[in-house]
C-alpha cells in the first residue's frame, strides 16, 4: 500500500477517491452552511487516489439486518465512499458485498477491509475463513485484512505467516493489526514477511491516543479511527458542542475532521442516509488553531470499547 506522507495537513494516506473520480458525488448543495473549504478547492495533492487507503470509510459494527447494511453501503459508495470496513464477527459480509454489488462503482474502485476474528487466528484457520469471507463478500481478494485482537488464538508467528500467505497470493492486498499495543505491533513488524501497514483502534476526541499514534508513525504503520464517534458520546461534550455551533456543522463532522487533520483515517458507523452524508461532509470542514487546541484539552480517556480480552486489561 503506498503511504501518502503530509502535504499540508497532517494526512498519513489518502482522503478518499472524490478527486479525479466520476463515480464520485460532491454535490455543491450538500456542503451548504459550512464555513470552510469548498470541495472544489481541495488540492489533489492533499488527497490521492488510486491504491491508498481512503481517510473516510463506512463502518459496518452492528448494521445487522440484511437490506439495510447492504442499502448503507451502496448509498455510501454512491456518495463517494470508497472505504468500506467489516469483520468476520460483525456477521454482515454477506450483505456488505451485496452493496457493493449493487453500487454504481467499480469492485476495484473500493477499498475493501475485513478482519479475523479471534478463535480463527490459528494459521490454517485464518487460511480457510479468510477465504470464506471472500466468498461471502463475492470477491476475489480485500484491499485490507486485519488480525482483530491480539487474542485467544493468536500467535503472533503462527496468525501472521497465514496472513503473508494470503498475502503472496493476491487475496489480501494489505496486512493489518487491530487493537495492537505499540510493543505488539513491534513484534507483529518483525515477524510478518507482509508490510504491517495498519493498526485499527478506538480514538477519537474523547480517547486521543496520542503514544499510540506516535508509536505508529515511527513505524509507518497508519491509524485507522473505530468508534470515531465515540458511539455518540462526542454529542454530549461541551467543548465539541461548542465547535459544531461555531462551525454550522454537527459534532460527529467536528469528530471527523479533527482525526483526518491529525492524519487518522475514520470509519464511522452510519445506517440512513442523513448520518452517512453528515459524516461525508466532514471533509468539507477545516478546523482551525483555536479548535485544535480546545480538543487538545479535553481531559477524558474513557473507552466505548474494552472487553476483557483486551491486551490493556
Ligand atoms: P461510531 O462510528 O463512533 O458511532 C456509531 C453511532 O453513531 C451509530 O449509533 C450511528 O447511528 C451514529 N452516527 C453515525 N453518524 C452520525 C451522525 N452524523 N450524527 C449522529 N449520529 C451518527 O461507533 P462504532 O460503530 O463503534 O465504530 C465505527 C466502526 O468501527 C464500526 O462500525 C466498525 O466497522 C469499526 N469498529 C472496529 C472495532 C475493532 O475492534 N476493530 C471495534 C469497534 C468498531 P446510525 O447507525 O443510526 O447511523
Amino acid at each position: 500500500m503506498r503511504v501518502h506522507r503530509p502535504s499540508r495537513c497532517g494526512c498519513i494516506s489518502s482522503v478518499c477517491a472524490i478527486i479525479g473520480n466520476p463515480n464520485a458525488l460532491w454535490p455543491s448543495d450538500q456542503l451548504g452552511g459550512m464555513d470552510s473549504t469548498d470541495a472544489d478547492e481541495i488540492d489533489p495533492d492533499f488527497c490521492p487516489t488510486d491504491d491508498s487507503m481512503p481517510m473516510l470509510g463506512l463502518g459496518t459494527w452492528e448494521n445487522t439486518d440484511a437490506e439495510q447494511c447492504a442499502e448503507s453501503v451502496r448509498f455510501a459508495l454512491e456518495t463517494g465512499y470508497r472505504h468500506i470496513d467489516t469483520a468476520q464477527i460483525y456477521n454482515n459480509e454477506e450483505a456488505v458485498g451485496e452493496g457493493i454489488a449493487r453500487a454504481d462503482v467499480d469492485r476495484e474502485d473500493v477499498f475493501l477491509a475485513t478482519k479475523i476474528w479471534t478463535s480463527n487466528l490459528a494459521h490454517d484457520d485464518v487460511l480457510s475463513t479468510a477465504r470464506e469471507s471472500l466468498s461471502r463478500l463475492g470477491v476475489g481478494y480485500v484491499d485490507l485484512l486485519y488480525v482483530h485482537w491480539p487474542a485467544e488464538a493468536y500467535e503472533p508467528t503462527e496468525t501472521l505467516s497465514a496472513f503473508s500467505k494470503l498475502h503472496e497470493e493476491g487475496r489480501v492486498r494489505n496486512v493489518g493489526v487491530s487493537n495492537f499495543q505499540p510493543e505488539q505491533v513491534v513484534e507483529a513488524i518483525d515477524i510478518c514477511e507482509a508490510p504491517i501497514v495498519a493498526n485499527q483502534v478506538e480514538l477519537h476526541p474523547l480517547l486521543q491516543q496520542e503514544q499510540l499514534r506516535e508509536a505508529c508513525e515511527q513505524y509507518d504503520v497508519s491509524v485507522v479511527a473505530y468508534s470515531p464517534l465515540a458511539r455518540g458520546a462526542v454529542f454530549e461534550v461541551d467543548v465539541l458542542n461548542e465547535i459544531a455551533a461555531k462551525h454550522g456543522v454537527s459534532e460527529a463532522a467536528v469528530s471527523l475532521a479533527w482525526l483526518r487533520e491529525q492524519g487518522v483515517t475514520a470509519i464511522p458507523k452510519a445506517t440512513g442516509e442523513d448520518h452517512i452524508r453528515d459524516n461525508w461532509e466532514s471533509l468539507a470542514l477545516e478546523l482551525d488553531q483555536e479548535d485544535h487546541n480546545a480538543i487538545a484539552s479535553i481531559d477524558r480517556t474513557k473507552r466505548e470499547v474494552d472487553p476483557s480480552f483486551a491486551p490493556w486489561n
